[in-house]
């Protein structure tokens, strides 16, 4: 059995669980994540379909199809705040940011991103001595 992981929204109407340790914690410079988010980039916590899902308010969210990438935002339709969203791949991305609001500004060892994807299309430079792909 492994160990489970929960975030929910500003008004908590919707909680979402995670199922195992994320199979991708990292920075994602790439443009679907600005434009899809507005960030200049992603802090990633990716867990694949199965392994997440809406355990509480499943009927209180909005999911908004990107009009042209393969990508979707999962948000609260109280409090607009994003849960998730998805990429190309069907994974469901989770924000460390989201994250670690929800655990009291702390990410679980293992958690912490281990790289920069993307890094050469970025907007911001980072300095830091994570790799850089
Ligand atoms: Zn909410
Ligand atoms: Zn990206």
């Amino acid at each position: 059995m492994s160990d489970q992981y929960h975030v929910h929204c500003d008004c908590q109407a919707v909680t979402v669980t995670m199922q195992g340790p994320p199979r991708v914690h990292a920075y994602c410079h790439c443009e679907d994540c600005r434009e899809l988010l507005q960030v200049p980039y992603h802090s990633v916590l990716a867990w694949e379909a199965e392994q997440l899902h809406i355990s509480q308010g499943a009927d209180q969210v909005v999911s908004f199809q990107h009009p042209h990438k393969r990508m979707q935002r999962i948000f609260c339709k109280h409090c607009g705040e994003v849960l998730y969203n998805t990429n190309a791949m069907g994974w469901k991305l989770i924000s460390q940011q989201l994250f670690k609001k929800c655990h009291n500004d702390t990410l679980p060892a293992g958690f912490g991103a281990n790289a920069h994807f993307f890094y050469d299309r970025r907007v911001i430079d980072i300095a830091d001595n994570l790799p850089k792909r």
